[in-house]
This record gives structure tokens, C-alpha cells and sequence, in this order.
């Protein structure tokens, strides 16, 4: 937000300015834009307080007979808002959203992150798939147990991801960050895995 009002050019640090009601140009920070603090682990029921709140505030049809740019400042804001939203209530796109505003590199995973013990699971479960499509059935229970194995992963590494999110929220440390990240790869991979182990092949 600028630090004075684009219309009658009193300092306005916050969304309308004080003096004038005039709406600001919107911060295009998710965090800031909501007026919370920066986390991993926000409040979600406040943000979604916001959002409704935010939502009724800048609704574009309360601008109509403002002037051309408080109009344009309502469109720009809502698509922000909305943006904003999405991304913060998830808790995978606001770790990745986190992870780029810090400089950490959120492109593909790769795969020198799995553990060798996952690299195992997963011959196990190319195994199964592939005697499924073979027509063996006895691969089944295999196949289901494997996917029971992952989502079990998966409920293990959210426990750890949320560990890790309270600890950065509470001491900002860039090895939390690293280490979140890393939990990040893995679970997409693990997440590829039941998605993969869901998918029962037919029999030819
Ligand atoms: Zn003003």
C-alpha cells in the first residue's frame, strides 16, 4: 500500500484511507493483503472471517458510482482477495507460496529426496500393479495393504509438516524451512504413490 492517499494525499497506511474513505491500491502480499502476520500455521477460521469480511467490503458493485479508479482498485483488490485466499487456506500452496517469498527454489521435486526404504515400496508396488495386469489377482490385497501402508506416510509426515510449521511461525530459522521443504517432496511423492495405488489397472 502506498504511504499516502492516491486521492487526498494524507498518509494512508491501511485499505481506505482515514481522511478521505478512499479505497487504496491493494498490497499484492497474500499475508499483508489479509493483515496477518506471516505463518505457516495461521488461523484458519480468522482468514476465513477476513475473507467473507473482505469480500462484502470490496465487492465491486459498492464502487459502481465511485470514481474510474477506486473501481479499478475493487476489481484488482477482489481478484487479489480471491488469489489470496486460495492459496492461504491450503496448506500445501501456502508452504510453496512461503518457501518462494523466501528464496528456496519450489520447482519439481527430485527424486535424491526419497529414502531408499521408499524406493523399495515402490518396486513392490510397480509388482502388484503389473501382476493385476496380468490378470493375478492375489496382487490385490497387496496392492490395497500397500495403499493402506502410504496413506499411513502420509498421515505421519502431515504430523511432522505441522511441527515444523509451528516451529518456523515461532522462530522464522531457514534450516525449519529447508526441512519443511524436504517434507514437501516427499509427500508429493508419497501423495503420487496412493494416487498411483488407487488406480487398478483392468485385466487385459
Ligand atoms: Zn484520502
Amino acid at each position: 500500500m502506498s504511504p499516502t492517499c492516491w486521492n487526498c494525499g494524507k498518509p494512508a497506511p491501511s485499505r481506505f484511507c482515514a481522511e478521505c474513505r478512499a479505497l487504496q491500491p491493494p498490497a499484492s502480499d497474500y499475508f499483508a493483503f489479509f493483515e496477518i502476520p506471516r505463518a505457516l500455521a495461521p488461523d484458519l477460521k480468522d482468514l476465513e472471517k477476513r475473507f467473507y469480511a473482505l469480500s462484502r467490503q470490496l465487492h465491486p458493485d459498492l464502487f459502481s458510482r465511485k470514481s474510474a479508479r477506486e473501481q479499478e482498485y475493487s476489481l484488482e483488490s477482489t481478484a487479489i482477495l480471491n488469489d489470496a485466499y486460495r492459496v492461504l487456506k491450503d496448506p500445501v500452496a501456502r508452504t510453496l507460496y512461503v518457501l518462494k517469498q523466501e528464496g528456496f527454489d519450489v520447482g519439481e521435486q527430485s527424486t535424491k529426496d526419497v529414502p531408499p526404504e521408499l524406493l523399495e515400496e515402490v518396486f513392490e508396488l510397480n509388482m502388484a500393479l503389473e501382476e493385476l495386469r496380468m490378470g493375478d489377482e492375489d496382487a490385490r490385497p497387496q496392492l490395497e495393504a500397500a495403499r493402506a501402508r502410504f496413506r499411513k506416510m502420509r498421515d505421519e509426515l502431515d504430523a511432522d509438516l505441522q511441527r515444523q510449521f509451528a516451529g518456523w511461525d515461532a522462530s522464522q530459522r531457514a534450516e525449519t524451512l529447508a526441512a519443511v521443504r524436504a517434507l514437501l517432496n516427499r509427500r508429493k511423492y508419497i501423495t503420487n504413490l496412493i494416487d498411483k495405488a488407487s488406480h487398478v489397472p483392468d485385466r487385459v
